[in-house]
């Protein structure tokens, strides 16, 4: 390439979105979003289509939260504007049971963090007011996990993955939440994969005063738009009262947009940020699609085809680990125990999105994001067999067919 020539435009290949995220995005939502006209940020249709998606999210979430909203960007800009209250010295504990809980309390460390500790460790500060609780890979955090390091602790900020993807494993949302107002804890959850698949509503856990998710996982809403988050009145209080360290990221700045001030809901939103018009539209479709589906409906769907994608690959020789119902997290037979990275390669190579995990142990996580379909689940199935095969796996490709024609046939004989 010399300094005159120009790339030729970049070409995607649509692929089998198989992983943890981002999950196939539905048509309706890339229309929405190719349709909409060019309108700026402050245009009559996108302030209305902003607070229309303020009041979906609402019922997304369960909860009647005024501070409830988007926040422009991915799961992580969510989680950022969720921390923005923890300032340096703040009293923490984190709950870690894999990868992304473990960005949490990367980012909570960072937050939380004095001058002093980030010149000690500028990429990694290890504040003395954090206590990091590690729960091994592969287990969940539970009730008396929590129960003991809140007792213990007595923090102001406690901090849990509800869904830890890293490693397919739900937490104690419950437990956290009881262990919160036990102690007066202000609890911080990141739901980023668990909203728009688990059959939860937030109001059922005050002990949690804050929420983010991300646009990609189970809202299905890629397009890059918006981390949903919701603020309880006594996050918000307590953030009126103290600050934070950010202007773009604080919530009670971002929530104008939405037509959110003072704690009360407005005709129109005011000036934030440049929102476009498109990702407005694009979520819009999104949120629509969600309440269309139907939380209820939607949590069983996924619990139903969770289940015959993990029968079939236990009948294919793989050990699950997870309890997810948006994902399987597995370990190979021992045949190919040592091989998962070369084999999340060679699928990856030919368009079938699965992903190895990101920490240790190396395991493979197959996920099911908008696959809501006998004929989609057997296509994974199908095309994951065929990798365990071609790296010589003696695999028994009619048992796990026949695994899913049962699931699907007992469905079909018990509606
Ligand atoms: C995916 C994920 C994130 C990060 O979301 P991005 O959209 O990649 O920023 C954070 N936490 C959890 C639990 C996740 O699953």
């Amino acid at each position: 390439m010399t300094d005159t020539e120009v790339f030729p435009q970049l070409v995607i290949p649509e692929t089998l979105a198989a992983g943890p995220g981002p999950g196939n995005t539905d048509a309706r939502v890339l229309a929405a979003f190719a349709d909409a006209g060019l309108a700026d940020h402050m245009q009559a249709d996108v302030l209305r289509g902003m607070i229309e998606c303020k009041h979906m999210l609402r019922r997304v979430w369960g909860t009647k939260n005024t501070y409830t909203f988007g926040v422009a960007g991915t799961g992580w800009s969510g989680l950022d504007a969720l921390f923005s209250a923890i300032l340096p010295g703040d009293s923490v504990v984190c709950f870690v049971n894999g990868t992304f809980s473990g960005i949490d309390a990367l980012t909570v460390r960072t937050r939380a963090a004095t001058r002093e500790d980030l010149k000690a460790n500028a990429l990694d500060p290890k504040p003395s007011s954090v206590t990091v609780i590690t729960v091994p890979h592969g287990q969940s955090v539970t009730a008396e996990v929590i129960e003991q390091a809140l007792a213990q602790h007595k923090p102001t900020w406690a901090v849990m993955a509800h869904w830890e993807t890293g490693s397919g494993r739900i937490n104690d949302l419950q437990g956290f939440s009881d262990a919160c107002l036990r102690h007066n804890v202000m609890g911080l959850i990141d739901a980023v994969s668990s909203l728009g698949i688990e059959d939860f509503a937030i109001d059922d856990f005050p002990g949690v005063v804050g929420w983010a998710s991300c646009p990609q996982k189970g809202v299905l809403c890629l397009p890059l738009t918006y981390a949903p988050v919701s603020f309880t009145d006594r996050y918000i209080a307590h953030l009126r009262e103290n600050g934070c360290y950010t202007f773009v990221h604080n919530p009670i700045f971002e929530a104008r947009h939405w037509g959110i001030v003072d704690g009360k809901d407005t005709a129109a939103g005011t000036y934030h940020r440049t929102h476009s018009g498109y990702a407005v539209a694009a979520f819009h479709e999104a949120l629509r699609i969600n309440l269309q589906h139907g939380r209820t409906q939607k949590a069983a769907d996924y619990a139903h085809h969770e289940a015959a994608l993990r029968a079939a690959v236990q009948a294919l020789g793989c050990e699950v680990t997870s309890n997810m119902t948006s994902l399987v997290v597995l370990n190979l037979p021992a045949s190919l125990a040592g091989r998962e990275k070369e084999l999340v390669q060679n699928a990856r190579a030919k368009g079938f999105g699965i992903w190895p995990t990101l920490s240790e142990p190396v395991q493979v996580r197959i996920g099911i994001l908008n696959q809501l379909s006998a004929a989609a689940i057997t296509e994974i199935v199908t095309r994951f067999a065929a990798e365990m095969s071609a790296m010589g796996a003696d695999v028994d490709l009619d048992a796990a067919m026949t695994v899913i024609e049962r699931h699907y046939a007992s469905a079909i004989a018990a509606e």
